[in-house]
C-alpha cells in the first residue's frame, strides 16, 4: 500500500490536534490500497465547516460550504476537507435536496457510491471498511454501497462512474450493479452534459475502455445513440475481420494515451453504417464515410459540451484518418502545416491503430506509417519550415517591398507553400527575390 503524503498527514494531524476525528476517504484510499497514485485527496472530518475554517485560518478556502467542503491549501498540494455528511432525499436523480452534517464516519461512508470508494484511512494507518471494500478491491469488483437500483436512481451519474472505474481499473461490475445500471440507463438523460463528458473522457482514457464499452454499448447509447448502428454491422470487405463496432474497439485498444486520439479511434468509422453500399460482387464499400464520421463526431462532442479545442482536434483526426499516409518530405511538410507536430503524431498513431484493427493480412501498412514517422523525425531534426513563424521572411519585409494590405498575407502564404513544396529554399534572399519578381508592376 502507498503512504499518505506528508502534507495530507499535516492536515489530518491539525484536525485531530483540535479535537476532531479526521480520515482520508474515497478515491485516495482506494488508490493507495491499489498502489496507484491518487488524483486528489479527500479528508472527511467530524468538524463542522466553520470549525475546519477556524483550524486552518488563512489556508482554508470555503470552496463548497453548502456541501460542507473547505479546501485547505498547503505548499505541496490541496486537500478537500468535508464534514461528515448525510445526503437528504434525491428528487431529480442528480443531487440531494439537502445535505445534513453528522458526527458519524460510518454514516458518511454509507452515502458513497461503490464499496471500494467507501473506505477511510487515518494517520495511524487504521482502515474503516464497513461495506467490504477491501475484499472487493482484491476481487476487482465494483459493488454499490446498499441497493443498486436505489443508488443509481438517486444519482444517475453513478451509472457512468461505474463504467469509468471499470474502464480505468479493469474491475467488473457486480451482477446486481451491472443489471441495475443497464436497466436505469435512461436516467443519464437528466445529467448535465459537462458531467457526462468528464466521465466519458476518463472512461476513454482507461486501459480497459474497449472491454467496458463492449459490455455496455446501450448505456453509452443513451447520450451517444450514433454508436448503436455500429454494433454488429458487417463490413463485407476483405480488409476487415471485425464488424464496425469491434473494429472501432480494437482501434481504441491499440491507440495509446492521449484522450483526443482515443476518442478519434472510437469515432473514426462512426459514419460507416449510414454510407454503406454493396457492389455487384457483394463487396461492401463506405464511400464518403470519413466526412460523415466527422459530422457525427462533431455533433456528439458538441452535445456533451466538450471543450472546443478537443472537439476540433478529434474532428480533424477523424477527417484525416482515411487519407493516404504521407510518405514524402513534401507530404509530411504539408501535413505539418495543416496539423502541427503534435497532432500529426496523433494522426500517425491513429493510422497505426486503425490498421492494427483490420485483418492481419493488411498489417504491412505499418511499414508505411513507420516511414512517415521517420520522415517526420528527420524533417524536424533538420528544423524544416512548415509554418509562417518559421519562414525566413516576415510581413515587414514584404511591406518594405511595397506590398500592402491583404497582399502581404497572400504573399507570405505563397512563399510558405513554395518552401513546403520544395520549390524555394527557406532563405531570406531567395524568398525576397522571388517576392519582388512576383509583384505586379507598379501602376504608372
Ligand atoms: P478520481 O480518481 O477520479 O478522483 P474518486 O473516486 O476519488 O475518483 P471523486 O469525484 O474525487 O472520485 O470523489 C471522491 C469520493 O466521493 C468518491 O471516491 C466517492 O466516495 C464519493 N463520490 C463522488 N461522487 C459520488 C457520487 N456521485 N455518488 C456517491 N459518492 C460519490
Ligand atoms: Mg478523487
Amino acid at each position: 500500500m502507498g503512504d499518505l503524503l506528508e502534507f495530507v498527514k499535516t492536515v489530518l494531524h491539525a484536525l485531530e490536534e483540535a479535537g476532531y476525528e479526521a480520515w482520508c476517504v474515497g478515491g485516495c484510499v482506494r488508490d493507495l490500497l491499489l498502489g496507484r497514485t491518487p488524483e486528489d485527496w479527500d479528508v472527511a472530518t467530524a468538524a463542522l465547516p466553520e470549525e475546519t475554517m477556524a483550524v486552518f485560518g488563512e489556508r482554508a478556502v470555503p470552496t463548497g460550504l453548502k456541501h460542507g467542503t473547505v479546501t485547505v491549501r498547503t505548499a505541496e498540494g490541496a486537500v478537500e476537507v468535508t464534514t461528515y455528511r448525510l445526503d437528504g432525499e434525491y428528487r431529480d436523480h442528480r443531487r440531494p435536496e439537502s445535505v445534513s452534517f453528522t458526527r458519524s464516519l460510518e454514516e458518511d461512508l454509507a452515502r458513497r457510491d461503490f464499496t471500494v470508494n467507501a473506505m477511510a484511512l487515518n494517520l495511524r494507518g487504521e482502515l474503516r471498511d464497513p461495506f467490504g471494500g477491501q475484499a472487493d478491491l482484491a476481487a476487482g469488483v465494483l459493488r454499490c454501497v446498499g441497493e443498486a437500483d436505489r443508488r443509481f436512481e438517486e444519482d444517475a451519474l453513478r451509472i457512468l462512474r461505474g463504467l469509468r472505474f471499470a474502464a480505468v481499473l479493469g474491475f467488473r461490475l457486480e451482477a446486481d450493479a451491472a443489471r441495475s445500471l443497464t436497466r436505469n440507463r435512461a436516467l443519464l438523460e437528466g445529467i448535465a452534459p459537462e458531467r457526462v463528458w468528464t466521465e466519458v473522457r476518463k472512461l476513454l482514457q482507461g486501459r480497459f475502455a474497449a472491454e467496458t464499452l463492449r459490455a455496455y454499448p446501450r448505456v453509452i447509447g443513451v447520450f451517444w445513440p450514433e454508436i448503436l448502428p455500429m454494433v454488429g454491422f458487417d463490413q463485407r470487405n476483405i480488409h476487415h475481420c471485425y464488424d464496425v463496432w469491434e473494429h472501432s474497439l480494437h482501434a481504441l485498444d491499440a491507440a495509446p494515451g492521449d484522450a483526443a486520439l482515443r476518442c478519434a479511434a472510437l469515432l473514426h468509422d462512426i459514419g460507416k453504417p449510414s454510407t454503406f453500399t454493396v457492389d455487384g460482387a457483394g463487396v461492401g464499400h463506405f464511400y464518403g464515410h470519413a466526412a460523415r464520421s466527422c459530422e457525427l463526431a462533431e455533433g456528439m462532442l458538441r452535445r456533451l459540451r466538450c471543450p472546443t479545442s478537443f472537439r476540433e482536434r478529434v474532428v480533424r483526426l477523424v477527417a484525416w484518418h482515411d487519407r493516404d499516409i504521407p510518405r514524402t518530405d513534401r507530404g509530411i511538410r504539408r501535413a505539418l502545416r495543416a496539423l502541427g507536430e503534435e497532432e500529426l503524431r496523433l494522426l500517425l498513431a491513429l493510422k497505426r491503430a486503425d490498421n492494427l484493427a483490420q485483418a492481419p493480412a493488411f498489417w504491412d501498412r505499418q511499414r508505411e506509417i513507420r516511414m512517415g514517422e521517420e520522415i517526420l523525425d528527420r524533417l524536424l531534426a533538420a528544423e524544416a519550415c512548415f509554418s509562417l513563424k518559421q519562414l525566413a521572411v516576415r510581413g515587414e519585409d514584404l511591406l518594405a517591398l511595397g506590398l500592402r494590405g491583404p497582399a502581404v498575407g497572400q504573399a507570405l502564404n505563397t512563399l510558405l507553400n513554395k518552401v513546403i513544396d520544395g520549390e524555394l529554399p527557406n532563405d531570406r534572399v531567395a524568398l525576397l527575390e522571388f517576392a519582388a519578381g512576383a509583384q505586379p508592376p507598379a501602376a504608372p
